[in-house]
């Protein structure tokens, strides 16, 4: 025992057992050898477990967001290796990691210059700390977000230093309301991306069109934090071309809609944001928000297969695409195999969410397979299952969304729903 678990866990699972044998009754050698050993496998199980996502919330934050690709799981086998990292192979000096993605983002994007740090919470933190520190930010009070619990727009720009000079209202902030705004000491003008939430009825907001105007004619720096970095149209969501093209330095998520693992990028195309990302990628910030080996390659995979354009290799894009019909194929076929096997559901229409804080409001078409019987006990029973199962309760019906269940986890979910309603319908 000592030798699969270590002397620590070992100790640990006998002292346990001895004191749950002195409250419930003392065992006999065998039996406790056998408790022990159960305690030891419970110890020894990883915190983290693989789940299977049937809530059909494509960016599932508890979950962990973006699943990356097969092509960037295998890239962080690579580079958790030895790798040139941060060597330049053909002339032997020392390379730029920064330098890595630099390629692909131009290519994707047509940016100038691009840094990526470890998500977009820092990327906005060094992008407020090194551009604006000391100096006057101007953002709209209708964008003063927060993003999960700790993330508050207000608190990242105190801790930048920088000053915050709110105008407008909650639901209504004009063009000329940021000009006039503007004193000797501004530095920038900021636009937040109201990523999770929408202001509807009696609202105005200046278009980032208008807000480019006002900093040129005042020479103030446009920064833009799009916070879930859209490549393509999708609803009104704004993306990440569309916000390069004015503004000069533009922060998002790389594990929101573009697919990839937890990042932020900061990327700009103008003279005075190419200057600006300099100034962030020199900042000593820079190097304690630095993007990590492992992430990079991810990061780089993934931007490479859109590149390429294999959209159906990278899931959340996949996801996104993916047609009602092919969803109520799919619904259809485990809907069959479950009755096959005594499980009782219904397919019914509903929607999926893209969740993560993107796309409020914005509902994607599926197919539900309702399970019948108590909702709540058997997505416990669900999630306390083998692999987990996440699935979600609606009209008082315990549903799965086959939109966000990965490719080939088809008959692990079947198999694992059977268990789960067998238990509780037992
Ligand atoms: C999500 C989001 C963030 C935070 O990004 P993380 O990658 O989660 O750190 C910041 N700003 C906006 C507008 C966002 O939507």
């Amino acid at each position: 025992m000592v030798a699969e678990f270590g002397r620590a866990q070992v100790v640990e699972a006998i002292r346990e057992q001895v004191a749950s044998e002195r409250s419930a009754g003392v065992l006999d050698d065998a039996e406790r050898g056998r408790r022990v050993s159960a305690r030891l496998r419970a110890l020894a199980v990883p915190r983290i477990r693989r789940v299977i996502n049937a809530s059909g919330v494509i960016l599932h934050t508890n979950l962990g967001r973006a699943p990356l690709s097969r092509s960037a799981v295998e890239s962080l086998a690579v580079a958790g290796a030895y790798s040139n990292l941060e060597l330049d192979l053909e002339t032997g000096r020392r390379g730029e990691r920064a330098d890595l993605l630099y390629g692909p983002l131009n290519r994707l994007f047509d940016c100038q210059s691009a840094l990526a740090v470890n998500n977009n919470a820092a990327a906005v933190l060094l992008t407020l700390t090194a551009l604006c520190k000391g100096r006057e930010v101007i953002v709209s009070r209708g964008q003063l977000v927060e993003i999960g619990g700790s993330f508050r727009m207000p608190d990242v720009m105190r801790l930048s230093g920088a000053r915050m000079v709110e105008v407008g209202t909650t639901n209504r902030t004009r063009a000329s309301d940021y000009e006039d705004a503007i004193t000797p000491k501004t530095t920038a003008l900021m636009r937040v991306h109201t990523s999770n939430y929408r202001v509807t009825g009696f609202t105005e907001s200046a278009s980032l069109v208008d807000m480019e105007a006002i900093a040129r004619r005042h020479d103030v720096l446009l920064i833009d934090d799009l916070g879930s970095g859209a490549v393509e149209v999708m609803a009104d969501e704004p993306t990440v071309s569309e916000s390069l093209r004015l503004a000069d330095v533009v922060t998002f998520s790389g594990d929101k809609l573009l697919g990839g693992p937890q990042a932020g990028l900061i990327l700009a195309r103008s003279a005075k944001g190419v200057e600006a990302v300099r100034k962030l990628s020199r900042h000593p910030l820079a190097r304690a928000v630095r993007i990590d080996k492992l992430t990079l390659a991810a990061l780089e995979a993934s931007l490479r297969q859109r590149l390429a354009g294999h959209f159906d290799d990278i899931p959340v894009e996949r996801m996104l695409r993916l047609q009602i019909e092919e969803i109520r194929r799919r619904g259809g076929m485990w809907s069959v195999k479950l009755e096959e096997r005594g499980v009782k559901n219904t397919l019914m229409p509903g929607e999926s969410a893209v969740g993560g804080g993107s796309l409020p409001g914005h509902a994607l078409p599926t197919m539900l397979i309702a399970l019948a019987g108590p909702a709540s006990r058997i997505a416990t029973a669900l999630r306390r299952g083998d692999p987990p199962v996440i699935a979600r309760i609606e009209k008082d019906a315990c549903c799965l969304d086959p939109r966000t269940v990965l490719r080939g986890e088809d008959e692990q979910l079947i198999d694992a729903v059977e268990a789960a309603v067998k238990t509780v319908l037992k």
